[in-house]
Parts: C-alpha cells; structure tokens; sequence
C-alpha cells in the first residue's frame, strides 16, 4: 500500500526457516524470480539454490555471518530465474527470534549495472571520438562496434543524404556469424519516399523508442516483401531509432536493436543514445574540418610549390638577357662594337615579354585573393564583344603563328552588352591562351553570336582535350588536368574566368573529349544597354 502511494517499488523480500526454506516471499521477489506463489508456500524452494552456481560462496558468507552476528551483506550476487536467464542483485538478510526465522530482501541490480554499462559505453565510445584524425566513416564504425559489443546485440548507421535517402556506413553485430545477414540488410526508405511518414519524423530529429518491437513497427522500415524478410531475419525484440542532428537537421540515424528478451530498452536507453549522437556529431564536424584543413595546407603547400616555380620561370630569359646587353654595353663603353639597335630592341622584346608574364602571374595571384575577400570589382560600360574578340586574336596572331596554330574568327554581328571591358577582355585572354597552350598546334576557332538577351562566345581547339572525369574540378581553384612537368600553369584562369563570368550573371561550360579538343562557351547577359537613337 505505502509503496503504491510514494509509487516507489517495494524491495523483494522473503522469509526462510533455519535450513533456507523459503516459507513465504512477496510479489517483488516473485516477479524478479519467476516464482510462483504455490511453490513457495507448499516450501518446496531453498533459498540457496537461487543462487547461480557459480556464486555458492555468497551463500555460505551469509548463512556465516547470521549465524555469528545475525545480520549478513549487502552481498552482490547473480540469481538464476525461473526461465534459466540470470538477474544480479543486491541481498541483505536479518535473523529473527521466536521463531527463528530469517528475513531476506534482495534488490535488483539490473537498472543500476545497465547505467553503469551506459556510462561505460559512453566513455568508450568518447575516447573513440577524440581520435580526431579519423575519417569520418570510420569513427562511426567505431562506435557501430562498440555498441554492438554494449548495450546493442546490433547496430546500423545511416547517414542522410540531401535527396533524402540513406546511405548506409556502418554495421556491426554482436555475433560474427549474423554480420554478413546485418550487411545486407535493406536501406531504409528515402524521407521523400510516399508513406515515409516515420522517416520524415526521424529526418526532423524525432528519435523513436520501441521497448517491444513489433511486426507493424518492422513493416514501416521496408518497402518489398524480401526486405521485410531481410529484417525479420535480423530480429530485434526492442529497437532505438535516433537521428543525428547537427545545425537543427538531421545528417545520420543510429538503429539500436537487442535480441535479448531480458534486454528491453527504456527512456533511459533512449537519452543515453541521444548523448551518444551528440557526441559523435561533434566528433564527425571535427574530424571533417580537420580533414579539410589538412587538404587546405596541402593544397597550399603544393600551390606555393607551384607559384615560386612559375614565377621563376620567366626570369630566368630576362636575367640572361640582361646579363647579355650589360655584357655587350660594358665593351661598347671600353671601346668594342657598338650595341646594334636591332639586337637591343630584340632582347628588350624577350624581357618584356617575361616582365608581362610575370606581370599575369601576379595579377592572376591578386585576383584570387580579390574574389576570396569578395572585393571583385566590376566596372561596366557599353562593350561590343565581337571586336574585342578581334583585337585579341591579333595580340595573339604572333604566339600562334609561332606554335603553328591557325585563329579563326566567326563573328558576323557586332554584338553589344555592358560589361567590364578589362575583365571581358581577361576571360576571353584566359580561353584563348589555353587553347593555344593544350591546343597542339592545331586551329583554333572564335565565335560570337548573339541569343536573345544573352551573348555567346565560344573557344574551339582540336587540342589535347580534356577527360571526362576532369570537366567538373578544372573551375576550381588551383585545380589542373595536366602534368607541370609538361605543361606549366597555376590552374588559376579557370576559376578567375567563371568567378568573373559569375559575376556578370553569366556561365562558362566546357565540352571536350580527350585527343579530340575541348570547347568552352561563354554565355553573358547582355544587362540594361541605353536605347541607340536610330537617325533615319
Ligand atoms: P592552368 O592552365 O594554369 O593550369 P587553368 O585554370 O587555365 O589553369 O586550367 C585548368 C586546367 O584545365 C589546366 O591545367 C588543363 O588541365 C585544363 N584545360 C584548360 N583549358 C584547356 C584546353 N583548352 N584544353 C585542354 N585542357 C584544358
């Protein structure tokens, strides 16, 4: 009674005679043993026979101690119920006179070893999470296995993909011989799926807690009849579904399953997993940004490796040539040959020609560093593409003639838009000069046209092309196809050009098909261009 009202269970108690006969016990002690009452009145149970075998000693210590002084324990020890599985409790016994008789109460350890196990669990599965340098996946396998070794008989995780579907990349299973049965278990239904409406809620950090695992509970994680079997194979007599959440929105789910009929989970099962998701989300954000700053350093490093190598190239001629001119000006001073113009205005072309090089590379560097800061600048005018394409081609004509490549123009149509001129002029510079660097000597072919509200130009070479798996990253920074040994470069003028060409609200695409060529189209709107009075 007095425990209803403080809704506080009552200890398990019994009472045995001298010789450990139970000769009455209440519905605690029944319900923790599985004893029924007829047995225990009809004197049929001994009290030390409750005790797993391999503990006898705990009974003898406290058969010893009451004798001695009439009180034993608290002594831990494990009972074996009824049905055969085991129970740890917590026992204390007091002998009473006339008659002699001995009470016992036994508590029930399982919540306090499961908390305990939870707190291992969580401990274990920390210090697996402040391995930082791990890849993400792995650390969530790490954990997969632990909890299968814990608190789970298995375990799977998912991660959420931004479609809505879940990737697995974790699974373990306490039992080896099962694991191959949990690898092929089905992926759980997208969150967009119709009749999703459980993964829905799970994709909006909705853990689910099913301390009886039912088949209708089975059926909303399946799709197919076969999946449902796959599953049901598995088995899972209590199951924790808890989502991962970083930001407010689920990346991940953890799904927590015991096949143990004397395992069920509860609330506090639940919020132990909770935590443990937490944990490992941080973990997995810290291990990522580690990872990308670890790529970012390397990434550096290598473009520094780079930088230094291109910006030295050029002066290596203009130092030459220098040397060469003071060499020839000294002795025309001490009374030698005279400087012929020609030769100075031959060698003054090479050092200008390297001072421009380097001058490119330079602005190319402060470019970058410009659109990383977001200070890209644009100042717009009225332009007409197709003479700017003009004017370029013949800067270009001399390069060309020299590696051998012919430059086509098609340009019917002025084609007018506004734009910044000297960052139009640096995109269609930056196609043009890979064309004629990746362009192995063959044609290269310009187009402008006009579509509408949008202007096009296109750069055609028959070149070296690029491959198929290559077309995405050659936009991005410091990103190159092709060997420095054989072909120098920053991988810096892709990415300029569409961050310029992005800016004007305009796309830049490449088509290329290795040993073929590659075409890059430009396409840019036109903007606001004032109304031209037509004069009859
Ligand atoms: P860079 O030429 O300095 O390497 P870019 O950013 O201009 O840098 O180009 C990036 C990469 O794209 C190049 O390294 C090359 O692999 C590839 N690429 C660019 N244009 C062409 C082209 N016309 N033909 C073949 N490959 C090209």
């Amino acid at each position: 009674m007095l425990g209803r009202l403080l809704r506080v269970p009552l200890p398990a108690l019994l009472i045995t005679d001298p010789q450990g006969r139970l000769l009455d016990a209440n519905d605690a002690f029944l319900r923790l043993t599985g004893l029924v009452r007829e047995e225990v009145e009809a004197g049929r149970v001994s009290w030390d026979a409750l005790a797993a075998p391999e503990t006898p000693s705990a009974g003898a210590q406290a058969v010893d101690a009451l004798r001695r002084l009439g009180t034993a324990g608290p002594l831990e020890t494990e009972y074996v119920r009824t049905d055969g599985s085991r129970v740890p409790v917590l026992l204390a016994a007091l002998g009473l006179e006339a008659p002699e008789r001995t009470l016992v109460l036994v508590q029930d350890l399982t919540p306090r070893r499961r908390a305990e196990e939870a707190l291992r669990f969580l401990s274990d599965a920390s210090r697996e999470l402040a391995e930082v340098r791990a890849e993400p996946d792995a650390i969530l396998a790490g954990v997969a296995h632990l909890a299968a070794s814990s608190v789970a008989s298995w375990c799977l995780v998912d991660v959420l993909e931004e479609d809505g579907t879940f990737r697995r990349v974790a699974s373990a299973h306490r039992d080896p011989d099962s694991e191959a049965l949990l690898r092929e278990a089905p992926r759980f239904p997208a969150t967009t799926e119709a009749g999703s409406a459980l993964f829905q809620a799970l994709a909006r950090g909705e853990s689910r807690l099913y301390p009886d695992f039912l088949p209708e509970h089975l059926k909303q994680m399946t799709r197919t009849p076969e999946q449902l079997a796959q599953l049901e194979r598995l088995g899972g007599l209590s199951v924790m579904l808890v989502p991962m959440r970083s930001r407010g929105q689920a990346v991940g789910l953890f799904t927590i399953a015991s096949c143990d009929p004397g395992r069920r989970y509860g609330p506090e099962d639940l919020e132990m997993v909770e935590e443990l998701a937490r944990r490992v989300v941080a973990a997995v954000d810290n291990a990522r940004l580690y990872q990308e700053a670890q790529e970012a350093v390397h990434l550096r490093d290598e473009f520094l490796g780079i930088a230094s190598h291109e910006l030295k190239t050029p002066l290596t001629p203009l130092r030459l040539k220098l040397q060469v001119m003071q060499r020839q000006a000294g002795d025309a001073m001490s009374g030698g040959p005279p400087l012929a113009p020609e030769r100075v205005s031959d060698a003054l072309e090479v050092a200008l020609r390297q001072v421009r090089k380097l001058t490119d590379l330079v602005d190319n560097l402060l470019d970058v560093a410009r659109i990383s800061a977001g200070r890209l600048r644009l100042e717009l005018e009225e332009v007409e593409l197709s003479s700017v394409a003009a004017e370029l081609l013949s800067r270009f004509a001399p390069s060309a003639e020299k590696l051998g490549c012919a430059l086509e123009l098609h340009a019917p149509e002025p084609v007018f838009g506004r734009w910044d001129r000297l960052r139009v002029e640096q995109v269609v510079t930056n196609l043009l000069s890979n064309a004629l660097k990746y362009g192995a000597g063959r044609p290269v072919v310009v187009r402008v046209e006009e579509d509408g509200e949008r202007a096009r130009l296109t750069v055609q070479d028959y070149g070296i092309g690029i491959a198929e798996e290559d077309l995405g990253r050659i936009f991005e920074r410091f990103e190159r196809a092709v060997s420095d040994r054989h072909y120098g470069g920053l991988g810096l003028g892709l990415y300029i050009t569409r961050q310029i060409v992005e800016a004007f609200g305009g796309t830049v695409r490449v088509s290329s098909s290795p040993g073929e060529g590659s075409t890059f189209t430009l396409e840019l709107p036109r903007g606001q261009l004032p109304i031209i009075p037509s004069f009859g």
